[in-house]
């Protein structure tokens, strides 16, 4: 028999988890979301964009001009960083992982990504081609050995589905 439902794709859920994990960042200007899936399709970890532990991101600074102590950047932890940072197994498990970000990752993250033997980055968007940020991470995974393919958000609607 024929599913009514939709079923997603491996690529479509994680990137759906990724999108809405995105959706927990305070940042006003870019939601980031980060998952971290095993070999066997296994969610390791997940991360967004935010702040170190005892900062409060209400009141955080989310300016990205100014004085630099005024600004995100010295503070913010990408979430691809945090969710490394959030797995709690053993380093390991990373190694051959793959990693779903809805942004493509900075070079600070692609020098992590690298480290712990990430073997594959999926991304959504990469709205800063041409930035110095950008091509130093894909000169960093491409020695790396780590791939790197697109996959959009998927558009999906699933609240309607619970109702009675
Ligand atoms: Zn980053």
């Amino acid at each position: 028999m024929e599913s009514k439902h939709r079923i997603l794709s491996w690529d479509e859920y994680f990137m759906g988890v990724a999108a809405i994990t995105a959706k927990r960042s305070k940042d006003p200007h870019t939601q980031v979301g980060a998952v971290i899936v095993g070999p066997d399709q296994r969610i390791l970890s997940i991360g967004y964009n935010g702040t170190p532990r005892g900062m409060n991101d209400d009141t955080f600074p989310w300016a990205r001009e100014g004085e630099t102590l005024r600004t995100k950047y010295p503070y913010v932890i990408h979430a691809e960083r945090n969710a490394v940072l959030n797995f709690r197994g053993l380093m390991r498990e990373l190694h051959g992982a793959t990693v779903y970000v809805t942004h493509f990752p900075c070079n600070e993250c692609s020098k992590e990504l690298a480290q712990v033997g990430i073997a594959e980055v999926v991304y959504a968007y990469n709205p800063y081609p041409d930035s110095m940020e950008t091509r130093a991470a894909e000169a960093i995974l491409d020695a790396a050995g780590i791939k790197t393919r697109v996959v959009p958000v998927p558009d999906i609607t699933i609240a309607g589905d619970y109702e009675a």
